[in-house]
């Protein structure tokens, strides 16, 4: 990678047009109230090289609902403040099912089948709210520091809607508890996992708050806070699970590790070279930025940078 000099600002002013005609198709996620109302012809894009340079286009400065791409940051805060034991709770296997299923749970025992799927997220803030006392505050203390953003914050209405809307996810968790893999009160457990899932970042946020997945493990501070193998088993976990059960055909269209959330955003990242974040509401069938993974599809083809 070292040896290829990118433009990233005219490589995103490129993308912006080529995808332009896909900017609104998709719908945006509707069984959260509060982000169905979200505008789908919003489309923003932001690179952060590893010193922490931003480019941006489009609404790349916009905040919007991170929701599931909070799993990738509890992952590593739990994995920072814990040991190898997080792994017997929670495994690291594509699912091939959708993000909220609750059928391979029964099989297993309880235990999900990876962290990025809302069963395993669940496990992960259980044990980040076991290792802090208080989950979802240092999840957002965390993303401040890295962003360098004081003012990011979680986002009421969108907490309370997706508690009102949140069976299925109370479901997981109570079926997990009674297999012993949730430890803390469910209700508690869950009032974290929406605050994580409501907070909103823009796309130049995310792309530096996740610079340590490109940095192996180092902060924006230069201290480290995972080992240069566990950045590197996080970054493995997004490319086979990052993009819920669309995640081969993600790694056969963009190569790179990547998180999406429903809100329509997408993390990736080339390690040891930059961290990217695209944003467009409208979503795929399987709950995926059609806009936005088209987007890192054209980045890696435009500028031969993928993990392959
Ligand atoms: N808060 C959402 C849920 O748990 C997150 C879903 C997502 O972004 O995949 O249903």
């Amino acid at each position: 990678h070292q040896g290829i000099a990118v433009d990233y600002q005219a490589v995103l002013e490129q993308i912006a047009a080529d995808v332009a005609p896909l900017i609104g198709s998709g719908t945006p996620a509707e069984y959260i109230p509060a982000l169905a109302s979200v505008d789908p012809h919003r489309f923003g894009m932001a690179v952060t090289d590893v010193s922490g340079k931003v480019y941006g286009v489009g609404d790349w400065q916009r905040p919007f609902s991170v929701q599931s791409i909070t799993k990738v940051f509890t992952l590593a805060l739990a994995l920072a403040a814990d040991d190898e034991s997080l792994w017997e709770r929670v495994g690291r296997e594509p699912s091939g099912n959708p993000f909220n299923s609750l059928v391979q749970l029964e099989y297993e025992n309880g235990i999900p089948r990876n962290p990025f799927i809302n069963a395993g997220a669940l496990v992960v803030t259980d044990r980040l709210q076991t290792l802090t006392g208080d989950a979802s505050s240092e999840l957002l203390e965390f993303l401040r520091q890295e962003s360098g953003n004081p003012d990011l914050a979680f986002d009421p209405e969108v907490a309370e809607s997706e508690s009102a809307h949140g069976d299925r996810n109370a479901a997981l968790a109570h079926f997990m508890a009674s297999y012993g893999n949730i430890v803390n009160p469910v209700p508690t457990l869950l009032d974290h996992y929406f605050w994580q899932c409501s907070i909103e970042m823009s796309c130049a946020d995310l792309t530096l708050a996740a610079r340590f997945l490109a940095r192996h493990g180092l902060r924006a501070d230069g201290s480290r806070l995972l080992t240069r193998s566990e950045a590197k088993q996080i970054n493995a976990v997004m490319l086979t699970c990052g993009t819920y059960d669309a995640a081969g055909d993600f790694a056969y269209r963009v190569g790179l590790p990547g998180k999406s959330g429903v809100g329509g955003g997408i993390v990736a990242v080339v390690p040891g070279r930059c961290t990217l974040c695209v944003w467009s509401p409208g979503l795929d069938a399987r709950g995926n930025s059609v806009a936005g993974v088209a987007a890192l599809d054209r980045f890696t083809t435009l500028t031969g940078l993928s993990v392959f």
